[in-house]
């Protein structure tokens, strides 16, 4: 054995790190196509490892070009899985490849008039979504699948609408999450929320309800879904609270673009409460559900509170401090 097959053999066999078939079927293309392969050879081979999409051309070829080409034009034939062009013994070596080279011409001019278009029903992604909305949402997600939590460096991650822009959803931070490509494909083949129903919804307030009514002015910041206003008795200074512009009872009722808009404003307010006042040191998120658990509004809040070195005596336990002789343990 040369050199070189021992060296090789055994980065396969002891060092290649198998967090994907990622290596392997690369070094499988090199040794096939002679030692060097471009990389849109290298991709295409990865693709062909890919048995969701595989599968998605299985299907088109059964049930579309292998039915037209079988059945309505009788050009082929079909025995179980395989396809037979008829007659194909009939045929010299310079006729196929002179008719290889006419269905290239075929392709070639219909790409030419269409462009890329052709593929969009393959994106998965239900619109374009700019670059830094897409990096944003990423960095939200910390490089990992909202849905399932597995990481970029795993699966790839895409960046997709929670309510699709075909049925009213848009392109804020809050419609958007970052799914790897198994969760994205398996809530589009089963997901049947009526999404229309959702956006919607978020019109919905009710009368004589202090939260649906909070005036304007009083507004600190807001975005699409929810808004923040200083809390009218504050337990300490610049105590605030993010509210749903929905009139929703409590955080479990929240649908996910409200809960992604709410955190994205819980970032903000913690950020300029720190930027104009040095003395906070610290914060406790929370809210409440359930009149037993010390609700009085009966509108979803998140309460912001910043917190002081010294504000109370004994700090430790912090939230723990709902059963006031609890807090401490
Ligand atoms: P919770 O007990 O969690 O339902 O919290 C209700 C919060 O709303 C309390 O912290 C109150 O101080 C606050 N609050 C009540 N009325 C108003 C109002 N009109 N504007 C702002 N905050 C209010
Ligand atoms: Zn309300």
């Amino acid at each position: 054995m040369s050199k070189q097959y021992d060296e090789l053999s055994n980065f396969i066999l002891y060092e290649m790190r198998m967090s994907h078939i990622y290596q392997p079927v690369m070094l499988v293309e090199l040794l096939g196509r002679k030692g060097s392969a471009s990389t849109k050879e290298i991709a295409k081979a990865l693709l062909g490892h890919d048995v969701s999409q595989v599968e998605y051309y299985e299907h088109i070829t059964k049930n579309m070009v292998g039915k037209v080409l079988t059945q309505n034009r009788g050009i082929t034939s079909k025995d179980k899985n395989q396809y037979s062009l008829n007659n194909f013994d009939g045929l010299s070596e310079s006729e196929i490849s002179e008719l290889i080279n006419l269905c290239h011409l075929k392709i070639e001019a219909f790409l030419d008039k269409r462009g890329n278009k052709v593929w969009n029903h393959r994106r998965k992604s239900s619109g374009y979504i700019s670059g830094t909305l897409r990096y944003g949402i990423l960095k939200r997600a910390n490089y990992r699948c909202e849905l399932c939590g597995i990481s970029a460096d795993q699966k790839a991650l895409e960046v997709d609408h929670i309510i699709p822009r075909n049925s009213g959803g848009d392109d804020e931070q809050s419609n958007l999450q970052a799914l790897c490509y198994s969760c994205n494909a398996m809530k589009r083949d089963r997901d049947d929320t009526d999404f229309r129903q959702i956006n919607k919804s978020y019109e919905y307030r009710e009368s004589g309800c202090i939260f649906c009514e909070i005036p304007k002015e009083r507004v600190v910041v807001e975005n699409k879904l929810a808004y923040a206003v200083l809390d009218a008795f504050p337990v300490t200074e610049q105590h605030t609270l993010i509210i749903p512009k929905r009139h929703v009872t409590d955080y479990f009722g929240l649908h996910q673009p409200e809960r992604n808009a709410i955190h994205r404003l819980l970032e903000e307010c913690r950020q300029s409460i720190m930027d104009s006042d040095d003395t906070v040191t610290g914060f406790n998120v929370g809210n409440n559900i359930g009149e037993d658990a010390g609700q009085t509004v009966m509108h979803c809040h998140m309460h912001l509170i910043p917190r002081r070195k010294g504000d109370v005596e004994e700090p430790q336990g912090g939230v723990r401090g709902v059963i006031a002789d609890k807090q401490k343990y």
